[in-house]
């Protein structure tokens, strides 16, 4: 099934220099960009993205990071996008990531760890919401659709 996800290229992937080449390696993957901007993130937007780790003793310090420069927002498109992303992207924390994955070959640290991805459909609708307004995301269809994908698999 073809779906939307949403990634974050975090600060320290502005930073860096990396934003490029992260997108890089999800454009190679087969992945297409369906909206992208750079934006500032707020307290009151972190609150609400970051919900789930509200009463984790780091949840400020995280905050803090995603704050320190502009993002990054994409809303990357393919069949089964959110898991593809999820796993190019890595586990959590970049020192145990495996090469291979953009934590695992970017990221020593468990929170400057490159990327935002969304984990399931329901957080995937949800967070493109957030970042994006309606017209900011596209509907459209790579001309190399039909190379990255046999018939039945569309
Ligand atoms: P993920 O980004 O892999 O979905 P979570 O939603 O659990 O992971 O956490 C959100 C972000 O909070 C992580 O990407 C990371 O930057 C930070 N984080 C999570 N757990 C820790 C931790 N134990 N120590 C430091 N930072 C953490």
């Amino acid at each position: 099934m073809i779906e939307k996800t949403l990634v974050i290229l975090k600060p320290c992937t502005v930073q860096r220099a990396l934003s490029g080449e992260i997108l890089h390696r999800f454009e190679r993957k087969g992945l297409w960009v369906a909206g992208i901007k750079m934006i500032w993130l707020t307290d009151e937007l972190l609150n609400e993205h970051y919900a789930h780790l509200s009463d984790k003793p780091f949840f400020q310090r995280v905050k803090n990071s995603m704050m320190k420069s502009p993002v990054i927002v994409c809303c990357l498109e393919g069949v089964d996008a959110i898991h593809t992303v999820r796993t190019l992207s890595g586990p959590t924390n970049g020192r145990i990531a495996a090469p291979g994955t953009i934590r695992g070959d970017y990221s020593m640290s468990y929170q400057e760890n490159i990327v935002h991805a969304s984990d399931s459909k329901e957080t995937a609708a949800a967070e493109l919401a957030r970042f994006f307004k309606p017209g900011e995301i596209f509907d459209y269809k790579q001309v190399s659709f039909d190379y990255l994908y046999a018939k039945d698999e569309q």
